[in-house]
C-alpha cells in the first residue's frame, strides 16, 4: 500500500502499488504534466523577461520633477 499527497492539488491518494499510480508521486497524469509546465515555464520566463523597462523610464522624470 502506498500513501502520500499529491504535490501539486494536494489530493491525498493511496493505492496497492505503483502499478496503480503510474503518475507518482502526482495524483495523476494531469497533475504530473502541471508540474513539469511550470519547470518549462521558469526555464524559459526568466531569461525573455528580465527587469521591467517600465520602472527605468520613471526614473528620469521623477528626477527631472525634484530638480
Ligand atoms: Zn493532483
Amino acid at each position: 500500500m502506498i500513501s502520500g499527497r499529491c504535490p501539486i492539488c494536494s489530493k491525498p491518494y493511496s493505492v496497492a502499488g505503483l502499478d496503480e499510480l503510474p503518475s507518482f508521486p502526482f495524483c495523476s497524469e494531469r497533475c504530473r504534466l502541471v508540474d513539469l509546465g511550470r519547470w518549462i515555464d521558469g526555464d524559459y520566463a526568466i531569461p525573455e523577461k528580465g527587469p521591467a523597462k517600465d520602472d527605468l523610464e520613471l526614473l528620469p522624470d521623477d528626477a527631472d520633477e525634484s530638480d
